[in-house]
Protein backbone atom coordinates (compact mmCIF):
# COMPACT_ATOMS: atom_id res chain seq x y z
CA UNK A 1 0.00 0.00 0.00
CA UNK A 2 1.26 3.34 -0.82
CA UNK A 3 1.90 5.84 1.97
CA UNK A 4 -0.65 9.29 1.46
CA UNK A 5 2.15 11.83 1.32
CA UNK A 6 1.40 14.56 4.21
CA UNK A 7 3.83 17.21 4.65
CA UNK A 8 4.81 18.28 8.45
CA UNK A 9 3.62 22.24 9.50
CA UNK A 10 7.05 23.53 8.77
CA UNK A 11 7.41 22.11 5.45
CA UNK A 12 3.47 23.79 4.39
CA UNK A 13 4.18 26.76 6.03
CA UNK A 14 7.67 27.57 3.98
CA UNK A 15 6.12 26.45 0.71
CA UNK A 16 2.86 28.70 1.42
CA UNK A 17 5.38 31.79 1.97
CA UNK A 18 7.69 30.74 -0.92
CA UNK A 19 4.73 30.65 -3.15
CA UNK A 20 3.80 27.11 -3.73
CA UNK A 21 0.29 26.84 -4.50
CA UNK A 22 -0.08 22.95 -4.16
CA UNK A 23 0.52 23.64 -0.68
CA UNK A 24 -1.38 26.51 -0.44
CA UNK A 25 -4.20 24.49 -1.55
CA UNK A 26 -3.55 21.57 0.86
CA UNK A 27 -3.33 24.27 3.81
CA UNK A 28 -7.19 25.74 2.97
CA UNK A 29 -7.89 21.87 2.14
CA UNK A 30 -7.14 21.42 5.76
CA UNK A 31 -9.11 24.69 7.00
CA UNK A 32 -11.90 23.34 5.29
CA UNK A 33 -11.91 20.16 6.68
CA UNK A 34 -14.43 18.52 9.46
CA UNK A 35 -11.75 16.43 11.29
CA UNK A 36 -10.75 17.27 13.97
CA UNK A 37 -7.00 16.25 13.84
CA UNK A 38 -7.00 18.30 10.21
CA UNK A 39 -8.60 20.81 12.08
CA UNK A 40 -6.01 21.01 14.59
CA UNK A 41 -2.94 21.15 12.02
CA UNK A 42 -4.71 23.65 10.40
CA UNK A 43 -4.74 26.34 12.95
CA UNK A 44 -0.99 25.31 13.72
CA UNK A 45 -0.31 26.86 9.81
CA UNK A 46 -2.35 29.68 9.89
CA UNK A 47 -1.03 30.65 13.55
CA UNK A 48 2.42 30.63 11.91
CA UNK A 49 0.49 32.59 8.68
CA UNK A 50 -1.17 35.16 10.85
CA UNK A 51 2.29 36.32 11.99
CA UNK A 52 3.53 37.51 8.35
CA UNK A 53 2.91 41.20 7.76
CA UNK A 54 1.52 41.59 4.44
CA UNK A 55 0.29 44.24 2.66
CA UNK A 56 -2.72 42.69 0.85
CA UNK A 57 -5.88 44.17 0.45
CA UNK A 58 -9.68 42.00 0.36
CA UNK A 59 -12.39 42.82 -1.87
CA UNK A 60 -15.94 40.96 -1.89
CA UNK A 61 -17.59 40.66 -5.14
CA UNK A 62 -20.96 40.16 -4.62
CA UNK A 63 -24.30 39.75 -6.72
CA UNK A 64 -27.17 37.19 -7.77
CA UNK A 65 -26.54 34.19 -9.76
CA UNK A 66 -26.01 35.09 -13.27
CA UNK A 67 -24.92 38.96 -12.12
CA UNK A 68 -21.92 38.28 -13.89
CA UNK A 69 -19.84 37.74 -11.36
CA UNK A 70 -17.52 35.19 -12.61
CA UNK A 71 -17.00 36.99 -16.02
CA UNK A 72 -16.65 40.42 -13.85
CA UNK A 73 -14.08 38.92 -11.99
CA UNK A 74 -12.11 37.67 -14.78
CA UNK A 75 -11.68 41.34 -16.48
CA UNK A 76 -10.89 42.76 -13.32
CA UNK A 77 -8.54 40.11 -12.63
CA UNK A 78 -6.64 41.04 -16.08
CA UNK A 79 -6.74 44.61 -14.66
CA UNK A 80 -4.81 43.55 -11.79
CA UNK A 81 -2.13 41.67 -13.63
CA UNK A 82 -1.82 44.23 -16.26
CA UNK A 83 -0.53 47.04 -13.33
CA UNK A 84 1.94 44.33 -11.75
CA UNK A 85 0.10 43.06 -8.98
CA UNK A 86 -0.70 39.26 -8.33
CA UNK A 87 -3.97 38.11 -6.92
CA UNK A 88 -6.16 35.04 -5.10
CA UNK A 89 -9.45 34.69 -5.95
CA UNK A 90 -11.53 32.20 -3.47
CA UNK A 91 -14.45 31.49 -5.90
CA UNK A 92 -17.68 30.07 -4.69
CA UNK A 93 -17.80 26.65 -4.98
CA UNK A 94 -19.66 25.50 -8.55
CA UNK A 95 -20.89 22.28 -6.97
CA UNK A 96 -22.71 24.28 -4.45
CA UNK A 97 -23.60 27.07 -7.57
CA UNK A 98 -27.04 26.52 -8.82
CA UNK A 99 -28.68 28.79 -11.84
CA UNK A 100 -31.76 28.29 -13.55
CA UNK A 101 -32.20 24.67 -12.02
CA UNK A 102 -29.24 23.48 -13.47
CA UNK A 103 -25.78 22.97 -11.73
CA UNK A 104 -23.32 25.01 -13.80
CA UNK A 105 -20.31 23.17 -14.29
CA UNK A 106 -17.01 24.58 -13.08
CA UNK A 107 -15.16 24.29 -16.37
CA UNK A 108 -16.20 27.66 -17.65
CA UNK A 109 -15.35 29.59 -14.79
CA UNK A 110 -12.36 31.72 -14.73
CA UNK A 111 -10.93 29.95 -17.62
CA UNK A 112 -8.46 32.29 -18.64
CA UNK A 113 -7.73 33.84 -15.35
CA UNK A 114 -7.07 29.94 -14.31
CA UNK A 115 -4.35 29.85 -16.42
CA UNK A 116 -2.19 32.83 -15.14
CA UNK A 117 0.78 32.66 -12.84
CA UNK A 118 -0.27 35.67 -11.20
CA UNK A 119 -3.17 34.50 -10.10
CA UNK A 120 -4.47 31.66 -8.26
CA UNK A 121 -8.43 30.86 -8.19
CA UNK A 122 -9.86 28.31 -5.19
CA UNK A 123 -13.38 26.95 -5.01
CA UNK A 124 -13.96 27.31 -1.31
CA UNK A 125 -16.35 25.16 0.27
CA UNK A 126 -19.00 26.50 2.50
CA UNK A 127 -21.02 23.56 3.97
CA UNK A 128 -24.07 24.77 5.61
CA UNK A 129 -23.68 28.53 4.59
CA UNK A 130 -25.33 30.20 2.41
CA UNK A 131 -24.14 32.32 -0.19
CA UNK A 132 -19.91 30.45 -0.51
CA UNK A 133 -19.37 32.49 2.52
CA UNK A 134 -18.14 30.77 5.69
CA UNK A 135 -16.17 31.91 9.10
CA UNK A 136 -13.20 29.88 7.49
CA UNK A 137 -13.32 32.20 4.33
CA UNK A 138 -11.21 34.83 6.70
CA UNK A 139 -8.99 31.85 7.29
CA UNK A 140 -8.20 30.86 3.47
CA UNK A 141 -7.64 34.68 2.59
CA UNK A 142 -5.03 35.09 5.76
CA UNK A 143 -3.18 31.52 4.12
CA UNK A 144 -3.62 33.42 0.17
CA UNK A 145 -1.96 36.41 2.20
CA UNK A 146 0.88 34.70 3.51
CA UNK A 147 1.57 33.47 0.09
CA UNK A 148 2.33 37.14 -0.91
CA UNK A 149 -1.05 38.07 -3.02
CA UNK A 150 -1.11 41.61 -3.50
CA UNK A 151 -5.34 41.60 -3.88
CA UNK A 152 -7.34 38.97 -2.04
CA UNK A 153 -11.15 38.60 -4.38
CA UNK A 154 -14.14 36.88 -2.37
CA UNK A 155 -16.72 36.11 -4.29
CA UNK A 156 -20.13 35.53 -2.90
CA UNK A 157 -23.69 34.91 -4.06
CA UNK A 158 -25.81 38.00 -2.46
CA UNK A 159 -28.38 36.49 -0.16
CA UNK A 160 -28.05 38.67 2.56
CA UNK A 161 -26.82 36.30 5.48
CA UNK A 162 -23.40 35.86 3.11
CA UNK A 163 -22.78 39.59 3.16
CA UNK A 164 -22.80 40.24 6.74
CA UNK A 165 -20.46 37.74 6.78
CA UNK A 166 -18.09 38.18 4.64
CA UNK A 167 -18.53 42.25 5.32
CA UNK A 168 -16.57 41.01 8.50
CA UNK A 169 -13.52 39.68 6.16
CA UNK A 170 -12.63 42.09 3.08
CA UNK A 171 -12.17 46.24 3.26
CA UNK A 172 -14.32 46.53 -0.17
CA UNK A 173 -17.69 45.13 -1.06
CA UNK A 174 -18.42 45.52 -4.55
CA UNK A 175 -22.13 44.75 -5.95
CA UNK A 176 -22.81 43.58 -8.71
CA UNK A 177 -26.02 44.46 -10.21
CA UNK A 178 -27.90 43.49 -13.73
CA UNK A 179 -29.55 46.39 -15.58
CA UNK A 180 -33.22 47.51 -14.87
CA UNK A 181 -32.78 45.44 -11.45
CA UNK A 182 -33.66 48.52 -9.40
CA UNK A 183 -37.24 47.13 -8.26
CA UNK A 184 -35.43 44.52 -6.76
CA UNK A 185 -34.14 47.41 -4.29
CA UNK A 186 -37.05 47.37 -2.23
CA UNK A 187 -36.51 44.13 -0.72
CA UNK A 188 -33.44 41.74 0.02
CA UNK A 189 -31.21 43.71 -1.94
CA UNK A 190 -31.69 46.70 0.59
CA UNK A 191 -29.59 45.46 3.31
CA UNK A 192 -26.62 44.57 0.73
CA UNK A 193 -26.79 48.12 -0.71
CA UNK A 194 -26.07 49.10 2.84
CA UNK A 195 -22.60 47.29 3.02
CA UNK A 196 -22.02 48.02 -0.66
CA UNK A 197 -18.72 50.31 -1.24
CA UNK A 198 -19.29 50.20 -5.03
CA UNK A 199 -22.24 49.45 -7.01
CA UNK A 200 -20.96 47.58 -11.05
CA UNK A 201 -23.78 47.69 -13.33
CA UNK A 202 -22.83 44.25 -15.41
CA UNK A 203 -23.76 43.61 -18.78
CA UNK A 204 -24.25 46.78 -20.58
CA UNK A 205 -23.60 46.29 -23.60
CA UNK A 206 -25.21 45.41 -26.76
CA UNK A 207 -29.42 46.18 -26.34
CA UNK A 208 -28.69 46.31 -22.25
CA UNK A 209 -26.54 49.54 -23.07
CA UNK A 210 -29.38 51.67 -23.56
CA UNK A 211 -31.27 51.05 -19.84
CA UNK A 212 -27.78 51.50 -18.16
CA UNK A 213 -28.56 55.10 -17.93
CA UNK A 214 -31.57 54.80 -16.46
CA UNK A 215 -30.54 52.10 -13.75
CA UNK A 216 -27.48 54.28 -12.90
CA UNK A 217 -29.66 57.04 -11.59
CA UNK A 218 -32.25 54.49 -10.08
CA UNK A 219 -29.19 52.93 -8.06
CA UNK A 220 -27.59 56.24 -7.12
CA UNK A 221 -30.94 57.02 -5.93
CA UNK A 222 -31.03 54.14 -3.78
CA UNK A 223 -27.57 54.83 -2.04
CA UNK A 224 -28.24 58.34 -1.60
CA UNK A 225 -31.13 57.10 0.96
CA UNK A 226 -28.72 54.79 2.86
CA UNK A 227 -27.00 56.04 5.91
CA UNK A 228 -23.00 56.26 4.87
CA UNK A 229 -20.96 53.53 5.63
CA UNK A 230 -17.69 55.99 5.92
CA UNK A 231 -18.50 59.53 6.58
CA UNK A 232 -15.70 60.09 3.53
CA UNK A 233 -16.83 57.98 0.92
CA UNK A 234 -19.75 57.78 -1.47
CA UNK A 235 -20.66 54.60 -3.19
CA UNK A 236 -20.73 55.25 -7.21
CA UNK A 237 -22.75 53.46 -9.53
CA UNK A 238 -20.35 52.46 -12.41
CA UNK A 239 -21.38 50.92 -15.48
CA UNK A 240 -19.71 47.80 -16.72
CA UNK A 241 -19.23 44.86 -19.41
CA UNK A 242 -17.24 42.22 -19.00
CA UNK A 243 -17.49 41.64 -22.66
CA UNK A 244 -16.58 44.89 -24.15
CA UNK A 245 -14.23 46.11 -21.40
CA UNK A 246 -16.40 48.80 -20.75
CA UNK A 247 -16.29 50.76 -16.91
CA UNK A 248 -13.46 48.17 -16.04
CA UNK A 249 -10.24 50.26 -15.03
CA UNK A 250 -12.96 52.54 -13.69
CA UNK A 251 -13.98 50.06 -10.56
CA UNK A 252 -10.43 49.39 -9.98
CA UNK A 253 -9.40 53.05 -10.03
CA UNK A 254 -12.29 53.48 -7.87
CA UNK A 255 -11.46 50.62 -5.70
CA UNK A 256 -7.63 52.06 -5.32
CA UNK A 257 -9.15 55.52 -4.50
CA UNK A 258 -11.12 53.90 -1.62
CA UNK A 259 -7.38 52.24 -0.33
CA UNK A 260 -5.51 55.89 -0.35
CA UNK A 261 -8.32 57.53 1.27
CA UNK A 262 -8.33 54.10 4.35
CA UNK A 263 -4.68 54.78 4.36
CA UNK A 264 -4.23 58.42 4.47
CA UNK A 265 -6.91 58.60 7.84
CA UNK A 266 -4.99 55.07 8.94
CA UNK A 267 -8.80 53.27 9.15
CA UNK A 268 -8.19 50.36 7.54
CA UNK A 269 -6.15 48.46 10.85
CA UNK A 270 -8.67 50.19 12.97
CA UNK A 271 -11.81 48.83 10.56
CA UNK A 272 -9.70 45.38 10.20
CA UNK A 273 -9.28 44.77 14.25
CA UNK A 274 -13.57 45.91 14.77
CA UNK A 275 -13.55 43.05 11.76
CA UNK A 276 -11.91 40.36 14.51
CA UNK A 277 -13.83 41.45 16.86
CA UNK A 278 -16.66 40.59 15.40
CA UNK A 279 -15.55 37.45 13.75
CA UNK A 280 -14.70 36.21 17.14
CA UNK A 281 -17.73 36.33 18.41
CA UNK A 282 -19.76 35.31 15.19
CA UNK A 283 -17.21 32.00 15.68
CA UNK A 284 -17.59 31.54 19.56
CA UNK A 285 -21.55 31.59 19.21
CA UNK A 286 -21.75 28.97 16.64
CA UNK A 287 -19.60 27.09 18.79
CA UNK A 288 -21.71 26.98 21.76
CA UNK A 289 -24.24 26.56 19.32
CA UNK A 290 -22.78 23.11 18.32
CA UNK A 291 -21.96 21.64 21.69
CA UNK A 292 -25.31 22.86 23.26
CA UNK A 293 -27.22 21.00 20.64
CA UNK A 294 -25.15 18.26 20.47
CA UNK A 295 -25.21 17.77 24.70
CA UNK A 296 -26.98 14.68 24.81
CA UNK A 297 -29.01 15.95 27.71
CA UNK A 298 -30.53 18.28 25.51
CA UNK A 299 -31.07 16.24 22.68
CA UNK A 300 -33.08 13.77 24.84
CA UNK A 301 -35.36 16.33 26.11
CA UNK A 302 -35.69 18.62 23.85
CA UNK A 303 -38.58 17.27 21.56
CA UNK A 304 -40.21 16.24 25.13
CA UNK A 305 -39.67 20.60 25.99
CA UNK A 306 -41.08 21.49 22.71
CA UNK A 307 -44.08 19.73 22.94
CA UNK A 308 -44.68 21.47 26.39
CA UNK A 309 -44.30 24.66 24.85
CA UNK A 310 -47.07 24.59 21.99
CA UNK A 311 -49.56 22.83 24.02
CA UNK A 312 -48.87 25.93 26.14
CA UNK A 313 -47.64 23.97 29.45
CA UNK A 314 -44.96 26.02 29.49
CA UNK A 315 -43.96 29.07 27.85
CA UNK A 316 -40.79 29.37 25.81
CA UNK A 317 -38.97 31.04 28.13
CA UNK A 318 -39.23 28.26 31.01
CA UNK A 319 -38.75 25.91 27.81
CA UNK A 320 -35.21 27.56 27.43
CA UNK A 321 -34.76 27.45 30.65
CA UNK A 322 -35.36 23.54 31.29
CA UNK A 323 -32.54 23.11 28.43
CA UNK A 324 -30.18 25.27 29.62
CA UNK A 325 -30.73 23.39 32.83
CA UNK A 326 -30.46 20.16 31.17
CA UNK A 327 -27.03 21.54 29.79
CA UNK A 328 -25.44 22.52 32.69
CA UNK A 329 -26.20 19.72 34.06
CA UNK A 330 -24.24 17.09 31.70
CA UNK A 331 -21.13 19.25 30.51
P1 LIG B 1 -22.40 34.63 -12.07
O1 LIG B 1 -23.39 33.54 -11.83
O2 LIG B 1 -22.79 35.89 -11.35
O3 LIG B 1 -20.98 34.24 -11.82
O4 LIG B 1 -22.51 35.02 -13.62
P2 LIG B 1 -21.60 34.58 -14.87
O5 LIG B 1 -20.32 35.35 -14.85
O6 LIG B 1 -21.52 33.11 -14.92
O7 LIG B 1 -22.46 35.15 -16.07
C1 LIG B 1 -23.77 34.70 -16.35
C2 LIG B 1 -24.05 34.83 -17.83
O8 LIG B 1 -23.96 36.19 -18.25
C3 LIG B 1 -23.06 34.07 -18.71
O9 LIG B 1 -23.76 33.45 -19.74
C4 LIG B 1 -22.14 35.13 -19.22
O10 LIG B 1 -21.60 34.80 -20.49
C5 LIG B 1 -23.04 36.34 -19.32
N1 LIG B 1 -22.27 37.59 -19.14
C6 LIG B 1 -21.41 37.85 -18.12
N2 LIG B 1 -20.87 39.09 -18.26
C7 LIG B 1 -21.40 39.61 -19.38
C8 LIG B 1 -21.23 40.87 -20.06
O11 LIG B 1 -20.49 41.78 -19.66
N3 LIG B 1 -21.99 41.06 -21.19
C9 LIG B 1 -22.84 40.12 -21.67
N4 LIG B 1 -23.53 40.41 -22.76
N5 LIG B 1 -23.00 38.93 -21.07
C10 LIG B 1 -22.30 38.66 -19.95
Amino acid sequence: MTQRYDPDVETVVSGIMSGNRHMLSRAITLIESQRPEHEEKAHKILDRCLAKKTNSIRIGITGSPGAGKSTFIEALGEEIINRGLTLAVLAIDPSSRQSKGSILGDKARMERLSGRKEAYIRPTASSGYLGGTSPKTHEAIVLCEAAGYDVILVETVGVGQSEVLVDTMVDFILLLMLPGSGDELQGIKRGIMEIADAVAITKTDGEQEGIAAVSKAEFEAALRMLPAKHPFWQAKVIPTSALTGRGVKEVWQNISDFFTEMHNRNLLEEQRHRQLKSLLYTVLEEMLKKEFFSNPEVTSAVSEVEQQVLSAEISPFSGARTLMDAFNRHR
